[in-house]
């Protein structure tokens, strides 16, 4: 096979519309801005949905006694309990166990499933004991970390509008999953009730701002990815008055739908085609882990197709989508080793071919580009929601300490898609504003965070 297109044309081309140059980075964070503005006016707005999470009190530090939290959102379920001490005390203990959904409940009826919940919820909650204790008299209180699509009706009721994630439960759709939850620990004979219903980056914001008082921002960076952040109640037009528009709330952007401004490419534009939502969650599509993976396999292939790549036969496992994850991306950029002995490893292993040092060094230059594109323009939604809230309360955002509350194996296991994020932060505040911003890692928030809010919104204080 003779290279018709030489490889190192596709990779320049490549790096040349996968740039995110400043005034790129400018443009997407403006953009940001501007379509969370649009989405805060009126439902259905903006590409941003821009949910009201519904949760007015966040946590303080001053939360005392023991608490629950349930989380759902794929294939495992999380339960656990914490005992709270206050302001001097914080934690006293936490306990939890993870349990996976059988198979065929994820295919039943909504009455099963929420059984099987409540009744592994009853198991754990009688093994309570040692420093958990309950007040006489009282419910035990649950934060329940839904993370489906709901249309939130108050802090702790909210529709299910589909299931997602390989989820096909019949009955559930169209109903509040509170309501579900309740119903199936009455059935068990289980006396516990639901104060918060969270989506899970309002969770992790809320436990991480029991923390630290500065944080005002959750970005996930996982399989998918979201952000929510803190809003002032007279910023949100489409409240109308609903509520007394004075004080805080959370509000749940939904920014992986996000698309103006984006640099794309053929690649991107195939990708999404083939996906089951073509022309949705664009923005996740650019930044998240479940893609950035596939991106860059679709690269290869075309450069093993026009390019010879890997020399005269085209590796047939390359050709099956997803075959290529983002864990591997990192992997391969984690090798400093002079041949890219791992870079070839993984080549091998996933792909089946064999690889001189030339492909290699391509491949991870490829890797590189479209971790930095993925990075760079995560940075840039990041500040796009710092200035939006710049812009609406002058110097409280940039004139002080301010933190974004960061989660997601993304995040946490790609060290040069981190650098990246920062970078780009950095260059578009500027060293000075910068300083003021602190991007932080909150491992695992989003559980006590649950069980904060369910303290925060107890029906007993
Ligand atoms: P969730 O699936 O709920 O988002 P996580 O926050 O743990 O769960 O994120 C898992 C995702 O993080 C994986 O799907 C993958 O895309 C990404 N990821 C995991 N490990 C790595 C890694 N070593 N390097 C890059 N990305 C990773």
């Amino acid at each position: 096979r003779s290279s018709a297109v030489p490889v190192d044309s596709i990779l320049t081309k490549l790096k040349h519309e996968c740039a995110t140059p400043l005034p790129v980075l400018r443009r997407v964070a403006d953009a940001m801005a501007a379509d969370m503005r649009a989405g805060l006016a009126v439902d259905g707005g903006s590409d941003l949905k821009m949910i009201l999470s519904y949760v007015d009190s966040l946590p303080t530090g001053n939360e005392k006694g023991l608490f629950y939290a349930l989380d759902l959102g794929g294939t495992n379920f999380r339960v656990l309990r914490v005992q709270l001490g206050g302001k001097e005390e914080r934690v006293i203990d936490t306990e939890f166990e993870q349990v996976s959904i059988p198979q065929d409940l994820m295919f039943g009826t909504s009455e099963e499933l929420f059984d099987f919940i409540a009744s592994r919820l009853a198991t754990f909650a009688q093994k309570e004991g040692g420093k958990f204790h309950l007040p006489p008299g009282r419910k035990k209180e649950i934060g329940f970390t839904f993370s489906f699509p709901v249309r939130q009706t108050s802090i702790d009721s909210g529709i299910l509008i589909k299931w997602t994630k390989g989820f096909a439960v019949s009955g559930t759709a169209g109903r509040d999953v509170v309501a579900c939850l309740n119903d199936a620990m009455e059935r068990q004979g289980l006396d516990m009730r639901v104060s918060a219903l969270v989506n899970d980056t309002v969770g992790t914001l809320a436990g991480a701002r029991y923390w630290d008082d500065d944080v005002m921002v959750a970005v996930i960076l996982g399989t998918g990815t979201n952000a929510c952040y803190i809003e002032r109640k007279d910023s949100i037009p489409k409240l109308q008055g609903h509520v007394s528009a004075s004080g805080r709330t959370i509000i749940n952007t939904e920014w992986g739908a996000f698309s103006n401004g984006l640099p794309l490419t053929v690649f991107d534009r195939e990708m999404d085609a083939a996906s089951i939502n073509p022309g949705e969650q664009i923005f996740e599509k650019t930044i998240s882990g479940m893609y950035l993976g596939e991106i860059v396999r679709r690269v290869l292939l075309k450069m093993a197709e026009d390019g010879a790549l890997f020399g005269s036969s085209i590796p047939e496992k390359l050709s099956m989508p997803f075959v290529l994850r983002t864990p591997d991306l990192s992997a391969m950029q984690q090798d400093n080793s002079d041949d890219l002995q791992a870079v070839g490893s993984v080549l091998y292993d996933i792909a089946g071919v064999e690889s001189n040092l030339n492909a290699r060094k391509i491949v991870v230059e490829v890797c590189d580009t479209i971790a930095k594109r993925g990075g760079r323009l995560a940075g840039a939604g990041i500040v796009g929601i710092l200035q939006k809230m710049e812009e609406d309360s002058k110097g409280l955002i940039f004139g002080k300490r301010t933190v974004v509350a960061m989660d997601g194996g993304l995040y946490e296991r790609y060290p040069q898609y981190r650098r990246y994020l920062k970078d780009a932060v950095t260059e578009l505040l500027g060293l000075e504003m910068s300083k003021n911003v602190v991007i932080e890692h909150s491992k695992d928030g989003s559980g006590i965070g649950a069980a904060l809010l369910a303290a925060a919104n107890s029906k007993y204080e």
